[in-house]
This record gives C-alpha cells, sequence and structure tokens, in this order.
C-alpha cells in the first residue's frame, strides 16, 4: 500500500489518504483538501501530493508517522 500525508504538503492536518495506486491516493487528496482545506485540486497541487505519496514501508513514511505538525 501507498500513502499520502496531508501534514508532509504543509498542513497542520492528520489526514492521510491511502491506496494501491497513485490514482486512487489522488482521488481521496483531491475530495480532502477540497472539502477539508478549500483548496480545488489544480495541477500544481496534483504535482506536489504525487510527489509526496510513498509506500507504507518506506522511510518516508516513518518520518511523516513520527513527524509533528
Ligand atoms: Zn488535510
Amino acid at each position: 500500500m501507498k500513502d499520502f500525508h496531508c501534514r508532509d504538503a504543509g498542513m497542520k492536518c492528520d489526514f492521510v489518504a491511502r491506496g494501491s495506486s497513485d490514482q486512487e491516493i489522488l482521488d481521496q487528496a483531491g475530495r480532502h483538501a477540497q472539502q477539508t482545506h478549500n483548496l480545488p485540486m489544480s495541477k500544481d497541487l496534483e504535482q506536489r501530493v504525487r510527489g509526496l505519496i510513498h509506500d507504507e514501508d518506506s522511510d518516508a513514511h516513518r518520518r511523516s508517522m513520527s513527524a509533528k505538525p
């Protein structure tokens, strides 16, 4: 599984999107950004989210889990 932590995008937010593909995560993150942060999913934001998606067993993931918002 891969995931995306909203916190990694610079938000003080505990939202995590999980999925088996980038697209699945982008869909969830897009809905979340719109509903919670009032941010429409733009090309720029999509690129940024794509760059922050990582595998749940990666070091990047462990850093995201231990980082304080
Ligand atoms: Zn968020």
